[in-house]
C-alpha cells in the first residue's frame, strides 16, 4: 500500500458528483452553455448521466452556418429568458430519459432506475421545464444540488412545491 494514498484527502460525495457533472458537461453540443447532470440513488450510486445537446444525429451548432435557424444564438449566459432559439435537449431531460430505460437487480429485487433516484446533481440549477420533469418523472427525488445558480425563479418554486429541496454548492 502506498502511503500517499492514505494521506490524500478524499473528496466528499458532493464534490465527486459535481465533478462528474463537469465531465459530462464537456460532451455538450450547445455553444451557449455546457451542462451536465448526474442522477444518484440513496446509497450514492450513479443511476444515469446526461448533458445538453441537439437531438442525436443532428449537426452540432458549431458546425452550422451563422444564419441557420437551428443554430443556437449563443448570445448570452443569462437565465431561462434567453433560452429561445436553443434546440438543445437539456441535461436533466437526457438523464431522466436514461434513468427510465434502466433497471437493475433481478426478480423481487429488481429496481427501476427512475424510482431509485433521490438526488440530482447539475452544473447549474434547472430551468422551469426541467424542474417540472424532475418532480414528475423522478417520484422519489428529494434534492437538487447545483454548482451554479440559474436565473429561473419559477423553477425554484416548482421544486419547492414539488417537495424537492435545492442548494447551490460551491467551494
Ligand atoms: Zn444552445
Ligand atoms: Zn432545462
Amino acid at each position: 500500500m502506498q502511503p500517499s494514498k492514505l494521506i490524500r484527502p478524499r473528496p466528499s460525495w458532493d464534490e465527486h458528483w459535481l465533478a462528474m457533472c463537469e465531465t459530462a458537461s464537456h460532451m455538450s453540443t450547445c455553444i451557449r452553455r455546457e451542462v451536465g447532470c448526474v442522477l444518484v440513488s440513496e446509497n450514492n450510486r450513479a443511476i444515469a448521466t446526461g448533458f445538453n445537446g441537439v437531438p442525436s444525429g443532428w449537426a452540432h451548432c458549431s458546425e452550422l452556418a451563422h444564419d441557420d435557424p437551428l443554430r443556437c444564438p449563443a448570445d448570452s449566459n443569462r437565465g431561462e429568458s434567453s433560452l429561445g432559439g436553443c434546440f438543445a435537449i437539456h441535461a436533466e431531460e437526457n438523464a431522466i430519459d436514461e434513468a427510465e430505460t434502466i433497471s437493475y437487480g433481478s426478480g423481487q429485487e429488481e429496481v427501476y432506475g427512475a424510482w431509485s433516484v433521490v438526488r440530482a446533481y447539475v452544473s447549474c440549477l434547472p430551468c422551469t421545464s426541467c424542474a417540472l420533469q424532475l418532480i414528475t418523472r423522478l417520484p422519489n427525488l428529494k434534492e437538487v444540488v447545483a454548482k451554479e445558480d440559474y436565473d429561473a425563479p419559477g423553477a425554484k418554486a416548482v421544486l419547492e412545491r414539488g417537495g424537492v429541496s435545492w442548494r447551490v454548492q460551491s467551494w
